[in-house]
């Protein structure tokens, strides 16, 4: 309902842009044939259409973007409450469970394993949301050290194999050439891991997933992650960086998220001097998101 209502104002922005353009272009134009034999005003005339033409295209624009941001930041707001409150309820459920009834053995380490997957959960959201923050931030520092790249992305494959309990050969690791790169442990890690993340997530029960790394002229290191999954329409290949955007579909339903981790991958490789982009062949074709990052000299 809401988005009907929210096509229909960006519609209705549209069309009363292009509607004012018209009547304007119309009056300048019968104006200008009544008066064409006074040069001087016809050109000011001209003028004044062209700033009256610009600004009104200036303003739908605007009004057109800021409608997308207020869906953007509401459906953010529902993904984030849906994300936080989930895990709480759960593991409320299971506590009271525990309090209130006789739980065997067997049950009772069940019932602790899935409140600890929950609480991972609770944190990985909660961490998102506030590694978005510091990204803001412009003068926050990076805390640079030297990293081994083949070291740190068999450490976020450990963590993933564990989270989404993965055998090995569901995610691969093909290492190019040794190199190491001057940057933010930390980051580098989070940038690195949401890229296995997604890849895993949007795959859905068939997950087959693999990591390459290799060098780019001598200065560049890129880490690929390939996976076989639902693949982006050419269209959404740059904007799923933007901050809060989703690709709209029956995926962004079955599939939870906040939209901010391809925001964070695309800032990480920004403040470290390299880019982020993706490839995709298209729809069911399977998606490769591309870190590039600079060798440390
Ligand atoms: P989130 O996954 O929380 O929605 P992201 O910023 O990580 O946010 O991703 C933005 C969007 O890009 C996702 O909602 C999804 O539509 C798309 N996307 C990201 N990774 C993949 C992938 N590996 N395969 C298909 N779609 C993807």
């Amino acid at each position: 309902m809401v988005v009907a209502g929210r096509r229909k104002s960006i519609a209705f922005f549209i069309a009363l842009g292009i509607g004012l353009i018209g009547v304007t272009v119309l009056l300048y134009v019968g104006w200008g044939l009544l008066n064409w034999h006074h040069g001087i005003l016809l050109v000011l005339g001209v003028l004044l259409l062209l700033v009256i033409v610009s600004g009104v295209g200036l303003n739908t624009a605007f009004l057109v973007r800021e409608i997308r941001r207020n869906e953007q930041h509401d459906a953010f707001i529902n993904a984030v409450t849906h994300e936080l409150k989930t895990p709480v309820a759960s593991i409320r459920l299971y506590l009271e469970t525990l309090q209130t009834r006789p739980v065997d053995e067997s049950k009772r380490k069940e019932f602790y394993r899935i409140m600890l997957d929950d609480s991972d959960r609770l944190l990985a959201t909660i961490e998102q949301v506030l590694r978005t923050g510091r990204m803001g931030a412009v003068s926050r520092k990076l805390n640079l050290s030297r990293i081994e790249i083949a070291g740190l992305i068999e450490e976020c494959l450990t963590r993933a194999r564990a989270l989404h309990s993965l055998p090995a050969e569901s995610l691969k690791f093909r290492p190019g050439p040794p190199v190491a790169i001057l940057g933010d442990a930390d980051e580098v890690r989070a940038a690195i891991s949401n890229l296995i993340d997604n890849a895993v997530k949007y795959s859905g029960s068939e997950v087959n997933v693999t990591v390459e790394t290799a060098r780019v002229d001598g200065k560049f290191v890129t880490v690929r992650v390939k996976d076989e999954g639902p693949g982006i329409p050419k269209t959404e290949l740059k904007r799923v960086f933007k901050r809060f955007h989703r690709v709209p579909g029956p995926l962004a339903s079955r599939v939870k998220g906040t939209g901010l981790g391809l925001y964070i991958v695309r800032s990480v490789a920004k403040r470290h001097g390299g880019r982020a982009w993706a490839d995709s062949e298209g729809p069911g074709r399977g998606s490769t998101f591309v870190l590039q990052l600079p060798i440390a000299q």
